[in-house]
C-alpha cells in the first residue's frame, strides 16, 4: 500500500457516498485513507434525512493529529457544511501542508436536493478554497453556481472551465454528467490547455456518490505521484466499472460496487 489520502469529509451513513465512498475508492485503488470527518449524515439511498455538524475546532484537531504523525501525500475535501468549516479546513492546508496535492469537490447538494453547504458559503470556498486546490472537480450545477452563468452545453462547459481556473484552481475537472446526450463528456482544464474525456452514459438509477469517488479516486493518484492525467484517466475508468457493477441496494439512488 503506498500513498497517504487525508479526506476532510461528511459522514453518509448509508455508505454510499462521503467518507465511507472515499475510504473505499482510496482502499481499491492501493492507497491509504485517513479522515478528518466534518458532519455526520442520517442518510440512505432515498435521502438525507439529517445533517450533525462537527465543530470547526474538532475537524482541525482531526487534521492537526493525522499530520502530525502519519504524514500525508495529497488532500481530497468533500462536504464542509459551512464557512467556519471551509476557514478551518483552508488554514490548516494552508499553515501544514504547503505543496501537498488538494482535490476540492465543491460538494453542495445532494442528490435528493439537501443542500450540504450552506448557499452564504460558496464565496468562502471560491476565495480560501479554491486558490488552494491542485484540481476541483465540480460537476454542471456545481459549476454554474461558482460562476453564476448557465450550461447548456459542451461549449458553455470549456468557457466555465476557463473561468474557474481564472479563479485560480491550478485545474478544472468539469463533469459533463448531467448534460442530456449518450455520451459524457467531461473537461480537463489546465494551464496547458482543455483535454475531454468521453464515455457512453449508463443507464443506470445507483449512481449515488459518483462524484465523491471519482475524487478520491484522483487523491488517490496524485497520492501514488501519479501525474493528474493519469489519475483522471484511471479515476473515470474506476468510476464506470463501480458503476456498471453496483449492487442494486436500496428503493432510491443506491451505492457503487467499489470492489472492481
Ligand atoms: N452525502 C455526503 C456526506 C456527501 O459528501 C455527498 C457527496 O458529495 C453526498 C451525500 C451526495 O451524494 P450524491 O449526490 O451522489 O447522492
Amino acid at each position: 500500500m503506498q500513498g497517504r489520502v487525508l479526506i476532510v469529509a461528511g459522514s453518509d451513513s448509508g455508505g454510499g457516498a462521503g467518507i465511507q465512498a472515499d475510504i473505499k475508492a482510496v482502499t481499491a485503488l492501493g492507497a491509504f485513507a485517513m479522515t478528518a470527518v466534518t458532519a455526520l449524515t442520517a442518510q440512505n439511498t432515498e435521502g438525507v434525512e439529517g445533517v450533525f455538524p462537527v465543530p470547526p475546532a474538532f475537524i482541525r484537531e482531526q487534521m492537526g493529529v493525522v499530520i502530525a504523525d502519519l504524514g500525508v501525500d495529497s488532500v481530497k475535501t468533500g462536504m464542509l457544511h459551512d464557512a467556519a468549516v471551509i476557514e478551518a479546513v483552508a488554514e490548516e492546508i494552508t499553515l501544514r501542508l504547503p505543496g501537498i496535492p488538494v482535490v476540492v469537490d465543491p460538494v453542495m447538494v445532494a442528490k435528493g436536493g439537501h443542500r450540504l453547504l450552506e448557499e452564504s458559503a460558496v464565496e468562502a470556498l471560491i476565495r480560501l478554497l479554491i486558490p488552494l486546490a491542485s484540481v476541483i472537480t465540480p460537476n454542471v450545477p456545481e459549476a454554474e453556481a461558482l460562476v453564476g452563468a448557465a450550461i447548456l452545453d459542451v461549449a458553455d462547459m470549456r468557457r466555465v472551465a476557463e473561468e474557474l481556473l481564472g479563479r485560480g484552481a491550478r485545474a478544472v475537472l468539469l463533469k459533463g454528467g448531467h448534460l442530456p446526450g449518450e455520451r459524457v463528456t467531461d473537461l480537463l482544464a489546465t494551464a496547458e490547455g482543455i483535454e475531454a474525456f468521453e464515455s457512453p452514459r449508463l443507464e443506470t438509477r445507483h449512481t449515488h456518490g459518483t462524484g465523491c469517488t471519482l475524487a478520491s479516486a484522483i487523491a488517490a493518484g496524485l497520492a501514488q505521484g501519479m501525474s493528474l492525467r493519469e489519475s483522471v484517466i484511471r479515476a473515470r475508468h474506476y468510476v464506470l466499472l463501480a458503476m456498471a457493477s453496483a449492487p442494486g441496494y436500496g428503493r432510491g439512488h443506491g451505492p457503487l460496487d467499489h470492489a472492481v
